[in-house]
């Protein structure tokens, strides 16, 4: 038993649809701009970027069901709806026709996002992380079991705000599918059980005012709604 100097950090973790169990968050990678019309609402062409990542830290995570205050330092606060992949097999090198072998399940995400920030960083050729990474940024709702499930390849993705619809798609108009993307992943890092992958959001982007409820639903998965509280003290 390793004697640790300060207690270590609780295990990060996601529920599991019908079961008590949760699963344990390693890394949460995010995929930019992958579908068409998000990536020219954020001035940028989609048919010439092959796919870029981002990461959050996995104590990101925050379930279903609960209120996330207004984070500080930001004043364009943003919901992006999106289909979230769990890898329960590593690997390295993954070939695509193998891919969806080493999923575990999938659960609907919101990549909250500080796009204020983000866009400052970007325009100044700085790393995006106090844009994306901060504090219950990553809104996961409970993973599905391939086993339960099978794979999504298309089927509705919608967000709305306050029951007024703002984000509404097709998983298939992903630019990179899940295959893909785990593929082009594992080529730059070794894919590791625990893994969360967020796969891009739509059209439709938009920010959130304290008060605000925002529902993501993608078909057959249920959805997730998450409250927006007052900002903390
Ligand atoms: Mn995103």
């Amino acid at each position: 038993m390793t004697d640790f100097v300060i207690p270590p950090p609780p295990q990060p973790s996601v529920a599991v649809a019908n079961s008590e169990a949760r699963f344990p968050v390693r890394r949460i990678f995010c995929v930019g701009r992958n579908y068409a019309a998000h990536a020219r609402e954020m001035g940028r062409d989609p048919d010439r970027e092959p796919p870029f990542f981002f990461t959050k830290p996995a104590d990101a995570v925050v379930d279903d069901g609960a209120i996330v205050p207004y984070p500080p330092e930001t004043a364009n606060f943003h919901f992006e709806g999106e289909l979230v992949v769990a890898i329960g097999k590593g690997g390295r090198n993954i070939a695509e026709a193998d891919s969806l072998s080493h999923v575990w399940g999938y659960a609907i995400g919101n990549d909250l996002t500080r796009r204020d920030q983000q866009l400052a960083a970007r325009e100044l050729g700085r790393p995006w992380d106090w844009g994306k990474a901060f504090d219950r940024s990553a809104i996961c709702g409970p993973l599905h079991p391939v086993a339960a499930i099978g794979h999504p390849a298309s089927g509705e993705i919608r967000t709305e705000v306050n029951g007024a619809i703002r984000q509404q798609a097709d998983l298939k108009d992903l630019i990179w599918s899940i295959p893909e993307v785990i593929a082009i992943l594992s080529r730059s890092m070794e894919l590791r059980p625990g893994d969360l992958i967020y796969s891009g959001t739509p059209a439709g982007v938009g920010a959130l005012q304290s008060g605000d409820i925002c529902m993501v639903a993608i078909e057959r998965l249920g959805s997730v709604t998450t409250t927006i509280g007052p900002p903390e003290d």
